[in-house]
């Protein structure tokens, strides 16, 4: 994770969030590469789960939302961590936390950081979500939230996307948008932040055929993940237990990815059947009924939602760590740092190299690049031995380097040099196009 937290500062994917002024508590930047390949990915999410179907449809709700939203929604009352506090050291502990000794609020308790005995608060409840007022007055009239997932959004516009798409179930509504959680134990880089994003389908279906939507949406989700380029044996499913259950929760499964190391296997997606709960909650609290009406079966009811939400900041990291390699490189003393993003995602498609600068390589090199900016991300580079060249491409993951040398003005050909199996082709100027443009495409 280091290696990585090191690469992906050095070569411009993800920054510290203020950085100049010491950091912000886990919170992160994505620079000029990090935002192609968060962007790849969710370019990626929105074609397979709206531009590619006819029954999932786009949206893009707001961030604030009407506070009785979230009242609805339990997470006023329910999405609280017990926490206690040392009054010595000043850390914060969640009261389950094993390394403390004793009960919480009693003179034995120890605290695990600073050692102290009796510092320890009783539990108190502390609220995930983030709290803000609306309008100049800062009383509790005005308190509202930022909100703590996008599936809220989906909920509450229903019946909007229903009827203004004409949609008839089962549909689904996506969307992608910035989440906030106050968590009380960040980090692992981009792992757990308290500032993130989610993409998150709701697919409303008929009772009773919830359980065969929730099979199939499992098994399209994992078969995504896959087509990320994730090794598929460091994929697997986790089954919720009935500890783990949210009680109105009929099933749960998370996709979760190996990180290695300490972290292991953790969730990067959830896939969730949740019932009625939620149209449910929303009907009861605002008063508006949230019921279909199935013309074809003259049936009313309030549907079921089969939930897919998953984080492309940890599916990123997920990438990163699944792509990342050292490896010797034979015939040379150095060896290379590879990226192995598959060509879809990479957040540049090639680099394009004059071998020398002089002879008019450098021309020819610059209007390759011209030509084919405009069809993918390509980046001209003429500084230092080619070797150098081909390896800053490798860490970024670039899938491919296209050479100008001697023989290009004659034939007007260049070399194409493939990231993983380094052998070099020989592809016509003209093909260029077409030879880079079908291998993104996957
Ligand atoms: P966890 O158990 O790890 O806290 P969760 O079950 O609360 O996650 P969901 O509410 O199901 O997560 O959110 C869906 C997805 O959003 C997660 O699978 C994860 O990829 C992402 N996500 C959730 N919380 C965070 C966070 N604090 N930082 C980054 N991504 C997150």
């Amino acid at each position: 994770m280091d290696k990585l937290v090191s690469l992906c500062k050095r070569r411009g994917f993800v920054f510290q969030s203020s950085e100049i002024y010491g950091g912000t508590g886990s919170v992160w930047d994505y620079g000029p590469l990090g935002v192609e390949l968060k962007r790849n990915l969710q370019d990626r999410w929105w074609r397979a789960m709206v531009r590619q179907r006819d029954d999932i449809e786009g949206l893009d709700s707001a961030i604030l939302m009407h506070p009785r939203v979230w009242e609805a929604s339990g997470h006023v009352g329910g999405f609280v961590d017990p926490l206690v506090d040392c009054s010595n050291c000043k850390k914060r502990f969640r009261a389950d936390d094993p390394k403390i000794k004793g009960v919480p609020g009693t003179p034995d308790a120890q605290c695990p950081a600073c050692g102290m005995k009796g510092t320890l608060s009783a539990p108190r409840l502390f609220n995930l979500m983030f709290k803000t007022f609306m309008g100049p007055v800062e009383d509790s009239a005005a308190t509202i939230y930022l909100r703590p997932e996008t599936a809220q959004g989906s909920y509450v516009n229903f019946l909007n996307v229903q009827q203004s798409t004409r949609q008839k179930i089962p549909f689904g509504i996506a969307q992608i948008g910035k989440a906030f959680r106050n968590e009380i134990t960040p980090g692992n880089f981009i792992f757990r932040t308290r500032e993130f994003e989610q993409m998150e389908m709701q697919f409303f279906v008929e009772p009773g055929t919830d359980m065969t939507w929730f099979e199939y949406w499992k098994e399209e989700r994992m078969k995504w993940h896959q087509g990320l380029g994730l090794a598929p044996d460091r994929l697997q499913f986790h089954q919720h237990t009935r500890d783990e259950l949210a009680h109105y929760a009929r099933a749960a499964f998370d996709v979760q990815f190996d990180f290695g190391g300490s972290l292991g296997f953790q969730e990067i997606e959830g896939i969730h059947n949740r019932g009625d709960f939620d149209l449910s909650q929303h009907q009861q609290f605002s008063g508006k009924k949230l019921e279909y009406f199935d013309h074809a079966t003259n049936k009313r009811y309030i549907p079921y939602v089969v939930e897919a939400a998953v984080g492309p900041n940890r599916t990123l990291l997920a990438l990163l760590v699944n792509g990342y390699r050292e490896e010797a490189v034979e015939g040379e003393t150095e060896g290379r740092t590879v990226l192995g993003l598959s060509a879809a995602l990479a957040p540049i498609k090639a680099g394009v190299f004059p071998l020398v600068k002089k002879d008019g390589m450098p021309e020819t090199a610059h209007r390759i690049a011209d030509e084919l900016r405009p069809h993918f991300p390509v980046f001209y580079d003429d500084s230092g031995a080619i070797g150098r060249r081909y390896r800053r491409q490798d860490e970024i993951g670039t899938p491919f380097c296209i050479t100008v040398d001697g023989e290009s003005s004659a034939d007007n050909t260049v070399t194409v040099r493939d990231r993983d199996s380094l052998k070099q082709e020989r592809v016509s100027v003209d093909r260029l196009r077409d030879y880079i443009g079908q291998r993104i495409v996957q």
